[in-house]
């Protein structure tokens, strides 16, 4: 049984990034049969925010993500606790006592010797006396959980076989001096209980990785199958670690980007298969395979969305889109046709109220001074009566005739005139429908 999951930190919205890692282990979990955890990493009281925790099930609900079920890691602080006494009991788990200024110190001095800036284990060599000494002065120590120094190993689903070897990883503490249990060990304890089986996340989760391995080992679990995949950089290669507030889902969904522009692109990007508009989710999850993503950092533009936005959003029927004109206030009777004249000519579904206030309040005429003569003739030879689609042709052939203007130089001031803009649907459909909307007032 194949079981995965997503386990964001609720401290802030979550960002294409996340959403990165999601999609991965959701497909996964789909593609298997399997389950789907979202597990809310809430150990950290004060950065925790509950509307955060909200705003990403809003999102990944949006997405059409759905999880089998929430796991909250605040509300089994008791089975962390209990892990930790094992790891006491085992003795692999020890109370330190510097300060961050003592660390950052000893740090220097390792660096200025050219050694690599690894805890020293000071504290294991202090006795009851010792620690009891320090913990009256300076309160309770930190956890740290101590490594077996040996080569840490596995098969990476991305990137390979990696080797870490543990003595160059400091012990990593696991519960803080004010007794916050940290995500190191909350993470490897709800692996370990809730029986995931394969574990994708960024690759800056690498050493972390090395160091659970061996706390799961310690705690006498069995060892996901771990993947790393790289990280989002901007579209010139520069880091995105600062941008990724920007690229929000909630920002995405705000600027008009369609759920399927938003998965098609992250469950290619950066593997070696080519980036394809897929709108519908069971075409996406058989055609996803991570062996297929490379470890080279991953450039995201979100221009890419834009245009598969479009396409998906072209390739609507009437059906699909009929709740969202009839919000725009366009009148049922006209509405099929307004989406038939004005679907070539959007990229998000925003676009069509620009098109609808166009079409129902008239545009701001665009008329260049050397036109100005050329558009009132013209106004004069718009046929009478009721428009169709051929009354532009036999507008503009009357008007090509009359003034001898012809291509660009005819229809360009004459689009502008009535749409005031140089783009936009055929001019032969839009006449038309003016009409009629206009005829309504
Ligand atoms: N809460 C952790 C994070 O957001 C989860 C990492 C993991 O998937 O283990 O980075």
């Amino acid at each position: 049984m194949t079981i995965t999951r997503f386990a964001p930190s609720p401290t802030g919205y979550i960002h294409v990034g996340n959403l990165r890692t999601a999609l991965m282990n959701f497909l996964i979990a789909r593609k298997a049969g399997g389950t789907f955890i979202l597990r809310i990493d809430d150990t950290d009281p004060v950065r925790s925010k509950e509307e955060y925790v909200d705003a990403l099930k809003e999102d990944l609900d949006w997405l059409g993500l759905h999880w089998d079920r929430v796991e909250r890691q605040s509300e089994r602080l008791d089975r962390y606790h209990d892990a930790a006494d094992r790891l006491r009991e085992m003795g692999r788990f020890y109370e330190a006592f510097e300060t961050p200024t003592e660390l950052d110190l000893k740090r220097k001095k390792q660096l200025n010797m050219g050694r690599p800036p690894v805890y020293d284990r000071a504290a294991l060599a202090l006795d009851d006396a010792a620690r009891d000494k320090l913990r009256a002065e300076r309160g309770p120590g930190v956890w740290r959980f101590k490594l077996d120094q040996q080569r840490i190993e596995w098969d990476d689903g991305v990137l390979g076989d990696i080797i870490i070897d543990a003595a160059s990883v400091s012990d990593p503490v696991l519960i803080r001096g004010d007794g916050q249990v940290l995500y190191t060990l909350a993470s490897v304890v709800d692996d370990t209980e809730m029986g995931v089986t394969h574990v994708v996340r960024g690759s800056d989760h690498v050493t972390n990785t090395a160091t659970q391995i061996q706390i799961i080992e310690a705690l006498g679990g069995s060892v996901p199958q771990f993947a790393h995949h790289s990280l989002l950089t901007g579209p010139q290669g520069e880091s995105l670690s600062k941008r990724l507030g920007t690229l929000s889902l909630r920002d995405l969904r705000a600027q008009g980007v369609e759920p399927a522009a938003l998965l098609s692109l992250m469950a290619r990007l950066g593997s070696a298969d080519p980036v394809e508009l897929r709108t519908d989710m069971d075409a996406l999850i058989e055609g996803f395979d991570i062996s297929r993503f490379g470890a080279a950092p991953t450039k995201f533009d979100v221009a890419d969305l834009f245009p598969l936005t479009a396409h998906y959003l072209q390739g609507l029927d009437y059906a699909t889109v009929k709740p969202r004109i009839a919000a725009l206030g366009v009148p049922d009777d006209l509405a099929p046709q307004f989406w038939a004249v004005t679907r070539d000519n959007i990229t998000t579904l925003g676009d069509l109220d620009a098109w609808w206030a166009m079409f129902r309040d008239g545009a701001e005429p665009v008329i260049e001074d050397e036109d100005a003569e050329f558009i009132a003739e013209a106004m004069t030879l718009l046929p009478e009566g009721k428009l169709d689609e051929t009354s532009w042709s036999a507008w503009t052939t009357a008007v090509k005739e009359e003034t001898g203007r012809k291509g660009k130089a005819l229809f360009m001031p004459l689009r502008k005139a009535l749409t005031g803009q140089a783009h936009g649907p055929e001019m032969a459909q839009v006449l038309p429908l003016l009409q009629v909307i206009r005829a309504r007032g």
